[in-house]
């Protein structure tokens, strides 16, 4: 299966090309072919599955192959995406502008939290796709700063967390803004009743698209709490993975300075690590993914928010390096270890101040997660702080998705030298510094 075989216009095959992209994934193949029927959809499918590509292109299609409407709506929104939060929204709104780059189509973004004005000028210029959080599209609606009778396609993307943080009233007031006739597309992670009555009421005879789900991890993924002072986490970090000899690794801060401290930290000990969250470019951000997927970079420190719909997921191990504010993030972090039918390693690093997060996290999880002791391990000896000009450093020379080519990731857990629990290392992600890679520090992290 391609892009080809779903019907995309040559220009979408293009833009997704450029991204890299080879193959559909599933709610792609499913998907694309029934939005561009002009059906409504119901799709059961969470981040991480290609699902804003498999509305997005069909969307960008049907709009580019009809006519703008003329006269007092011309430059209304013909469709509106909405979503829960302000990052998932500006996700998506880039999305848009990637695979619309060779379509001559309008897009805008609008969110709270930020100064309304560029947006009412946006709205006033004309857009062809409305991406937006529900309270501020309806302060918009409240001022008569957008039009919503011209929407073709509706959107509800993340519709269960839209409901969970309490939306419902929004969308209603949203939905009785727009006319009648219209394709509905809901995309949801989970079906409760709530999700499905809000169907009920919204779709006609829709395709029901369900893929994957991924957050059995739970039960899955081999899950481990070292409890460890605040100040020892970054050595037992370092120790974890060199003894461990972990490559991509995944690890979790709370905070954007939390995670360029720790990554800088790391680099400095011989341990090449990148950080991305939301202060960072789109460009830094890919360079850093990519670095993390070819195994240039061994660790990549990321908050929830940037990790987010980023493609990265079926890890050996993933780090908490600190817990999260919020107990279903630490659903969402450790489903990007393991796959189906395998375990991966989630480790959490809890000092004190992070025990009622731990307790709300195992209600979540309806489950304890087991503490293990903590290894013995000497702090280590940082090296200098790297030097402004470095010649490039070579790729690593091993496959970092080898779990995704179906390779088993057997092997003997490892005792630690107290005889205690594994701390997560398998003998196949074992891998030696290729030779000549030095181990010192790099500056690669920004
Ligand atoms: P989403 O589920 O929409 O948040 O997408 C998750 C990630 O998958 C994003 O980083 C996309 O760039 C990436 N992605 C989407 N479609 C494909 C594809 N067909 N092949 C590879 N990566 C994709």
């Amino acid at each position: 299966m391609s892009f080809s075989d779903l019907g995309l216009l040559a220009d979408l095959q293009r833009a997704v090309a450029a991204q890299g992209y080879t193959r559909p994934t599933p709610i792609q193949a499913q998907g694309i072919p029934v939005v561009l029927e002009g059906r409504d959809v119901l799709a059961g499918a969470q981040t991480g599955t290609g699902k804003t590509a498999a509305f997005t292109l069909p969307m960008l299609q049907l709009l580019s192959q009809r006519k703008r409407p003329e006269g007092r709506n011309a430059k209304a929104p013909r469709a509106l995406v909405l979503t829960p939060t302000r990052e998932l929204a500006a996700q998506v709104g880039e999305s848009v502008t990637t695979y619309g780059a060779h379509l001559p189509l309008k897009s805008a973004v609008i969110f709270g939290g930020v100064n309304i004005n560029p947006q009412k000028d946006m709205l006033r210029r004309g857009v062809d796709i409305l991406v937006a959080t529900p309270g501020r599209l309806l302060d918009h609606a409240g001022q008569r700063t957008v039009d919503l009778s011209a929407v073709e396609i509706l959107v509800l993307d993340e519709a269960d967390r839209m409901l969970d943080m309490g939306f419902i009233h929004d969308i209603r007031k949203v939905l009785a803004l727009l006319p009648k006739q219209r394709q509905n597309l809901l995309f949801s992670a989970t079906y409760s009743n709530e999700i499905k009555r809000l169907a009920d009421g919204l779709l006609r005879n829709p395709a029901l698209i369900e893929v994957a789900r991924r957050n059995t991890a739970a039960e899955t993924v081999t899950q481990h709490v070292y409890r460890v002072k605040k100040e020892q986490k970054r050595d037992l970090l370092i120790h974890l993975i060199d003894e461990g000899q972990w490559f991509q690794v995944l690890v979790f801060t709370r905070t954007k300075h939390g995670a360029n401290h720790l990554a800088e930290h790391l680099n400095r000990a011989g341990i090449e690590a990148a950080a991305i969250h939301g202060n960072k470019s789109q460009s830094a951000r890919t360079k850093a993914l990519a670095g993390f997927k070819s195994g240039e970079l061994r660790v990549l420190v990321a908050t929830d928010i940037a990790a987010r719909g980023l493609d990265i997921d079926r890890l050996p191990h993933v780090v908490n390096f600190e817990l999260p504010n919020v107990p279903e993030d630490y659903v969402h972090r450790i489903g990007r270890t393991g796959r189906a039918g395998e375990a991966g390693d989630a480790i959490s690093l809890v000092c004190a101040d992070e025990q009622k997060m731990l307790a709300d996290i195992q209600r979540v999880l309806k489950k304890e997660i087991p503490t293990v002791p903590v290894p013995m391990f000497e702090p280590k000896v940082l090296a200098p702080a790297p030097k402004p000009a470095q010649s490039p450093r070579k790729p690593a020379q091993h496959a970092p998705r080898d779990a995704r080519n179906g390779k088993p990731r057997h092997g003997k857990p490892q005792n630690n030298r107290n005889g205690a629990a594994p701390s997560g290392a398998r003998s196949d992600h074992r891998r030696r510094r290729p030779a000549g890679k030095p181990k010192a520090a790099s500056g690669n992290a920004r």
